[in-house]
């Protein structure tokens, strides 16, 4: 198994003609790109469609050459090496299984085509159905095409899995499973790669697939990986305010202020900031994220929360409520028994405040890592 190294890689498609969202110019697919993934850990790609997870994870298998930067596999430069000599797994979003083969034949075929024996090819489909679990054992007799997309999947993962891969890249290899299957399948995934223990990249578009799947996530935007961190780093201290916004769901809401004199201008309202939080928020315009959970509801000073719509959640025995204040579009976590009502008064909870520069929108101040409960 590997430790994965991507260091500063600059990948340019010849038809090169990604428009950047600000300016009218031209951007590589990927923008130097640098990661680390640690021996045995699953490391989460997520970001919007066209962002350069599926470029990032072929320059990793050697799919793709960089135009500049390096790949190393623990340790040595293995940028221009070709894919079949990377010990690679793959599992794609269509499951590429050979249809006219049983489950057995797929997993037995890298052993043929590399000259190996029968033996081995048995003893080894053998193991790692039996590493696969229960229910495995009878996947093997029947070809794809008699298969759920489910199954298709634990026999492509499998099918990985038999030539003890270094390394392990799934791209979307659930999204084409209805949602109840993508559920199971999630969970099956995620435990087949904690026991495996095998080296990991998973590219998904869904945020919370990818919290889900990794130990630790990198959210990808425009070609750049704009953070690379566990849920907790990601969600408590946000390299940005795309990242604060991307990961939590529902999603931070994100209010443009100006603070002064210690005070919190929204509209006519005015939040004194405690004393804890004022020096480190300096006078002028700012961003202030609040997630849902970081709202107190019917404080003496509040502002106005309109409800446009109530969600329940049972099983958290809260709601959300959702409606907009001073403008912005805002979610707050409050219980269940909360009597339903079209206004509200909310105001932040300063000690689970986020402020972030209005320009560069970096960082200014955040809550740190808090406990959940
Ligand atoms: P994602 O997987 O995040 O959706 P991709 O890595 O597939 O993004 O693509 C990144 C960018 O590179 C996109 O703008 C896409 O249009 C472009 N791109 C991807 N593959 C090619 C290719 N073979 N030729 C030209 N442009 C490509």
């Amino acid at each position: 198994m590997a430790r994965i190294e991507v260091d500063q890689v600059v990948k340019r498609y010849a038809s090169d003609t990604i428009v950047d969202r600000e300016a009218s110019r031209t951007r590589p697919a990927l923008n130097s790109v640098s990661m680390a993934v640690a021996d045995g850990e699953t490391v989460s790609v997520v970001g919007a469609s066209g962002c350069g997870k599926s470029t990032l994870l072929k320059v990793v298998a050697g799919l793709e050459y960089p135009d500049a930067g390096r790949v190393l596999y623990n340790g040595t430069d293995v940028t221009y090496v070709r894919p079949q000599e990377r010990g690679v797994g793959m599992v794609f979003q269509d499951y590429a299984l050979y249809p006219s083969m049983k489950g057995q034949g797929n997993l037995a075929y890298y052993f043929q085509v590399h000259d190996r024996t029968e033996e081995e090819a048995e003893q080894r489909v053998r193991e790692t159905a039996d590493r696969m679990g229960v229910g495995f054992e009878h996947l093997l007799g029947r070809v794809p095409t008699t298969l759920s997309g489910g199954e298709q999947q634990r026999v492509a993962i499998a099918r990985c899995i038999v030539r003890d891969p270094q390394l392990f890249l799934m791209d979307e290899p659930i999204s084409n499973l209805d949602a109840k299957l993508r559920e199971q399948t999630r969970i099956e995934i995620r435990k087949l790669l904690r026991k495996f223990a095998i080296t990991t990249l998973y590219v998904t578009h869904d945020q919370q697939e990818a919290v889900f799947m990794g130990d630790r996530i990198a959210v990808m935007r425009d070609g750049d990986i704009q953070q690379l961190g566990s849920f907790d780093e990601l969600y408590y201290t946000p390299a940005n305010l795309f990242v604060a916004t991307f990961i939590g769901s529902p999603p931070m809401a994100v209010l443009p202020v100006v603070v002064a004199g210690g005070e919190v201008v929204v509209g006519d309202l005015r939040w004194r900031l405690p004393d804890d939080v004022r020096p480190a928020v300096p006078d002028g315009p700012v961003r202030l994220g609040v997630r849902p959970e970081g709202w107190i509801v019917d404080a003496g000073d509040g502002a106005v929360l309109r409800v446009r719509h109530r969600e329940r959640i049972p099983t958290e025995r809260a709601s959300f409520l959702y409606g907009s204040v001073g403008g912005a579009a805002v979610a707050v976590a409050t219980a269940i028994d909360f009597p339903d009502r079209s206004e509200v008064r909310v105001t932040p909870e300063w000690s689970r405040a986020y402020f972030f520069a209005a320009d560069t929108e970096d960082p200014i101040h955040l809550p740190g890592v808090l406990e959940l409960f």
